[in-house]
């Protein structure tokens, strides 16, 4: 039985989907190239994609890319190469826009383009996209009504907008000035599970706490200490996206140039605790222009190495939503995660 939520409220679902004995994982890859780095750099996206999907394939991890509409049917042997790896494709916008200003008008002008990019991408790899990442997330509300009926219109059943941040993020380096407290973290994790880290959460989710880069006017993001699960907005279910990305972690380097160590062995941390506090569904993700580039992709080897050592299954979103309705002997689309 369908259960589509209530229009612009979030519903929580106090069960975790996911199949018994497993605790899957979504690898996205926000997959722009020059769409979306805010700055001009030279940037071979054959290469990177190369990279990333000789990565993937070393450790047998299915991935779901979102996909630049243009750059899809621009690069329609970059589409194919990554379906045919076994990837999923979803869409992250036409041009890399923001989605949240547009007018009645430009709506209709970007739903065209979007019908556009859906179909050619079904006709390179025989399927048709069903997810869609905004660029920049809707932020600060992570969410438009408008955008969502558009969507639910063409034919998508989910997307990922909705910010999760972890508590790890605020320990990035250069955000404290008190060396590298995230070292004592490491060998004190409890710390960020008793009451201390209740408290703290309380005061980010209030808005009231944390640096000032990280406190964006209105913002709706949720800080977590670990998961938190699927929900259905308005006709589409939305699949939470966890923070921290490589963005977060990495702030925005050049292709082409190395990221400093420090910040290398944070994000490691980073993402390493927030895999090991993972419940049944959580997600890592990366830019390919980020995690490609300079000494970066030994990262995202690292790290996909962890996850086999911390027993999680990597699964596209299709997967993960297929296996779940098997599960519950329902319909893909139609499951009812409050059941
Ligand atoms: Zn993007």
């Amino acid at each position: 039985m369908t259960s589509p939520g209530r229009p612009g409220r979030s519903v929580e679902s106090p069960a975790l989907p996911c199949p018994p004995g497993a605790r899957s994982l979504l690898v996205c890859i926000d997959y722009e190239g020059r769409w979306g780095m805010p700055f001009g750099a030279p940037y071979d996206l054959e290469a990177s994609t190369e990279r990333i999907l000789a990565a993937l394939a070393r450790h047998g991890v299915a991935a779901t890319f979102f996909m630049v509409g243009e750059l899809a049917t621009e690069h329609p042997e970059l589409t194919r190469a990554i379906s045919s790896a076994g990837h999923e494709i979803a869409l992250h916008g036409w041009r890399h826009e923001r989605l949240d200003r547009l007018s009645t008008r430009e709506l209709v002008s970007f739903g065209e383009r979007l019908a556009y990019a859906t179909a050619a991408i079904e006709t390179i790899t025989g399927t048709r996209p069903a997810g869609f990442r905004a660029p920049y997330l809707l932020a600060p509300r992570f969410f438009d009504a408008e955008l969502y009926a558009l969507l639910a219109g063409h034919g998508f059943r989910w997307a990922s907008n909705q910010e999760i941040r972890h508590v790890v993020e605020l320990f990035r380096p250069d955000r404290l000035r008190t060396g590298r407290p995230w070292q004592y973290l490491r060998s004190h994790p409890g710390l960020m599970r008793g009451a201390g880290a209740r408290a703290l959460l309380l005061a980010l989710n209030a808005n009231i706490h944390g640096p000032t880069s990280l406190r964006r006017e209105g913002a709706k993001a949720r800080w977590l200490l670990s998961g938190y699960p699927p929900f259905y907005r308005d006709a589409l279910l939305e699949i939470p996206l966890y923070s921290p990305l490589d963005c977060d972690l990495l702030k925005f380097p050049a292709p082409s140039a190395s990221s400093p160590e420090p910040l290398l062995d944070f994000a490691r941390f980073a993402l390493e605790s927030c895999l090991t506090c993972a419940r049944d569904l959580s997600m890592l993700t990366f830019h390919d222009w980020i995690i490609a580039g300079a000494n970066r992709l030994d990262l995202l080897d690292e790290v996909l190495s962890f996850v086999s050592q911390v027993k999680l299954q990597p699964v596209t979103v299709e997967m993960w939503w297929s296996r779940l309705a098997q599960r519950r002997q329902q319909t893909p689309g139609q499951v009812d995660l409050n059941r």
